[in-house]
């Protein structure tokens, strides 16, 4: 199956997006660059439809369809965020031919609503460019109105494109990718496999809970499908540091205290030979990490904590990611939802 994306508007000028409480170019792309990478990781046919500059919306719009159309793609999705005037419109819809409610928009509305968005259905878009002129089968999803401040803090709250690039591929995998037996068996072997080896440490050295090891492999390397995982083996992004051994140069995607983006180019990762060498030097670096010498280690209230709750804030609170939300996500999205917690004993 070939799918296309088309991250909703160009960047600047002619076919730029809405601008509200955040940016909807900017967003649509960090959407949209997310779904795609996931849907290459599960060797998925995808068609990027992007278009960052046209000399006019129409030019725009042609350009992103020609591109689907040209490589025959069966699914386009282009993907946008909403605004109104009053900015008082909330929620997720999607858009397809004559309204009609198939089972991939119905699925991806659905598990867009689940991360909090009000649920407005799927819509005629009949009308729309993209959907009209595509010869695929066309959705146009519009993730929230990024001109609302509850859409936008729920949609931050839920772990912004990772969330949302989530709940879109979750959709895509059992509607249309049809992979989704074999992907949940090969979810529960991927937590068993590094929920052994977190167990066993925490058996030896209990620095860090085994259920919190797990969710965390899993929202790192996207259940080990990741560029890291597949050709760095690491489950985890653990940049340079102090580290001696092999690295992996890959461009980093960092986020400011004010929930803006940046990315810093040609960043060095931890790289291993086995994904067990990976969660066996992420303890150890969760162990060891000092930025002083040594004097203090940052991470020490976490060491030895049994409680996954607090164990994931502390991760947070120690400076361990910069992803907003990351903790509440580890409990949430993952120790609670596939109880995790099994791994902790
Ligand atoms: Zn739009």
């Amino acid at each position: 199956m070939v799918i296309g994306i088309n991250c909703g508007h160009t960047l600047e000028g002619p076919g730029v997006g809405a601008v509200g409480i955040i940016n909807e170019s900017e967003h649509t792309r960090l959407v949209g660059n997310m779904l795609m990478r996931k849907l290459m990781d599960a060797d998925v046919d995808v068609i990027d439809c992007t278009v960052d500059r046209a000399v006019s919306q129409e030019a725009y719009l042609e350009k992103a369809v020609q591109i689907a159309n040209q490589a025959a793609a069966e699914l386009f999705i282009s993907i946008h965020f909403n605004a109104s005037t009053e900015h008082h419109a909330r929620g997720t819809e999607v858009y397809t031919y004559g309204g009609k409610r198939h089972l991939a928009a119905v699925s991806i509305c659905s598990h867009l609503a689940k991360l909090g968005f009000s649920n407005r259905g799927v819509k005629d878009g009949s009308g729309l460019y993209v959907i009209r002129r595509t010869k695929a089968r066309a959705i146009l999803v519009e993730v929230c109105f990024c001109d609302n401040e509850r859409d936008v803090e729920i949609y931050e709250r839920a772990g912004s494109q990772d969330a949302v690039a989530d709940a879109i591929w979750e959709a895509l995998c059992e509607t249309v990718i049809g992979k989704e037996g074999k992907k949940e068996r090969n979810k529960e072997e991927f937590m068993c496999f590094v929920g052994e080896i977190a167990h066993a440490d925490w058996q030896k050295r209990r620095i860090i809970l085994p259920s919190v090891v797990v969710a965390q492999a899993i929202k790192e390397s996207a259940w080990g499908t990741s560029e890291l995982a597949r050709k760095a083996n690491a489950l985890f992004g653990i940049k340079k540091n102090d580290w001696n051994g092999k690295i992996y140069l890959k461009d980093a995607l960092e986020q400011k205290a004010d929930g803006s983006y940046y990315t810093v180019e040609q960043t060095q990762w931890r790289a291993y030979d086995s994904w067990e060498e990976s969660v066996l030097d992420h303890n150890t670096y969760i162990a060891k990490r000092s930025t002083d010498g040594g004097r203090t280690l940052r991470y020490a209230p976490l060491i030895g904590c049994t409680d996954y709750t607090l164990a994931a804030r502390y991760l947070q609170e120690c400076g361990y990611a910069t992803a907003q939300g990351y903790a509440e996500s580890l409990i949430k999205d993952y120790i609670e939802k596939y109880q995790l917690t099994k791994f902790d004993c």
